[in-house]
């Protein structure tokens, strides 16, 4: 099918044919539909997926039906779990709205930045994405009311209910309007999920798209058996002779991925590191300038392995495997988005090897270790 089927306002319409954006992914023919029709909505699909478009596209839509013009009053509230995911939601808004009409004025509300701006520009926003935490202060202090809002979304549903914002999300629950439309994107069906779905959703419309992330199978995923202290050079190996870029480096602490960044930097390698002790303006920075191009690699923990999407992100490279084998499928996930070809790339030392079995498994997958001690990896 077509996206000519939803019958979608021209401004939007020609925004998706500019985007090339031709076929709905499966989420999308089902959700789009039912959230014109103003039903609640729960979908449930893996990362990937295409779920940011599932309710951009009719949120947008329904805009100018809506047509509340009170000032701090936003129709259309999209809450996420991380800075990085609003900034992200708010790339995908803008493309569809003019930013110079009042109707569709957006801002990304997150903390650990000054409230400020974020309070200044709320008098005109309409469509407003926002972390938990930043979102109570701002109505705390009178910045934004949400009693004119039509449709509340909880996109990643279920790492927002995981990282401790319960108390926060239960708070703003209480504060949005009976009438609201509500709809919850997760990538699983956790009981968490479940109990909001139960809680909040007015005979919800529920989908669930259960394709075991095609993505992930698409990825050609390879390892290499290397010790403990070879690993650093064997990334600048790969990275400098193999030319494995542009990459997004994994590694388990904040400490490490400052040291392969430095190392990779010194070594002529343009690379930075954000993780949660960056601040936020050099995190936005540091995201932006890898997706200009300008630097090659990003070296993260994995703050960054949910939800960012990065065009054509050609490598991940797992420095050092994550703990969770759904952590391992999410970093992996960050490559081979939509029609992109990519390599997921893991460096596992001798007592990795074990977990990465059991990660496997967890995959269906069999990936072959390929030895290294016989690569030279002087001078790197
Ligand atoms: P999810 O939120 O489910 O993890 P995203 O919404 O971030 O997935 O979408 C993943 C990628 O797929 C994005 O790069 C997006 O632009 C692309 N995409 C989404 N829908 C389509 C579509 N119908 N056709 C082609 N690409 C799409
Ligand atoms: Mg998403």
């Amino acid at each position: 099918m077509s996206f000519a089927l939803f019958n979608l306002p021209f401004n939007i319409a020609s925004v998706l044919q500019q985007q090339n954006i031709k076929k709905p992914y499966p989420i999308q023919e089902q959700a789009i539909p039912a959230i014109l029709k103003g039903d609640d909505v729960l979908g449930i699909a893996p990362t990937g997926s295409g779920k940011t478009l599932s309710y951009v596209i009719p949120a947008l839509t329904q805009l100018s039906v809506y047509a509340d013009t009170r000032a701090r009053h936003p129709q259309v509230l999209i809450m996420v779990p991380t800075r990085e995911l609003a900034l992200q939601v708010q790339e995908v808004v803008k493309l569809f709205v003019d930013p110079n009409r009042y109707q569709s004025k957006t801002v990304a509300a997150y903390g650990g930045t000054s409230m400020n701006p974020q309070m200044k520009a709320m008098t005109e926003t309409k469509v407003l994405i926002a972390t938990p935490g930043r979102l109570l202060d701002l109505v705390e202090s009178n910045a934004v009311k949400l009693e004119g809002l039509k449709m509340l979304v909880i996109d990643e549903a279920d790492k927002l209910l995981n990282s401790g914002f319960k108390e926060e999300i239960d708070k703003i629950l209480k504060l949005i309007p009976l009438k609201c439309q509500k709809i919850l994107f997760s990538a699983t069906l956790s009981p968490e999920v479940q109990h909001l779905k139960k809680l909040i959703l007015n005979q919800p419309l529920t989908i669930q798209i259960t394709a075991q992330p095609k993505k992930v199978a698409q990825i050609k995923q390879e390892a290499f058996s290397v010790s403990p202290e070879r690993k650093g050079p064997l990334l600048r190996y790969l990275i400098k002779e193999k030319a494995m870029v542009p990459a997004l480096v994994f590694t388990s602490s904040i400490k490490e991925a400052d040291k392969v960044a430095d190392k990779l930097t010194k070594n002529g390698v343009p690379a930075q590191a954000v993780h949660s002790k960056k601040s936020q303006h050099a995190r936005n920075t540091a995201l932006e300038d890898f997706k200009q191009g300008e630097t090659k690699v990003l070296v993260t923990t994995d703050l960054l392995s949910r939800g960012i999407d990065i065009e054509a992100l050609a490598y991940v490279i797992n420095y050092e495997l994550p703990r969770s084998p759904k952590d391992y499928i999410h970093r992996v996930g960050r490559t081979g988005r939509a029609d992109h070809s990519g390599v997921a790339v893991s460096l596992i030392s001798p007592e990795e090897e074990k977990h990465f079995e059991v990660i496997q498994k967890k995959m269906n997958a069999v990936v072959e270790l390929v030895p290294t001690a016989d690569i030279e990896l002087h001078g790197f």
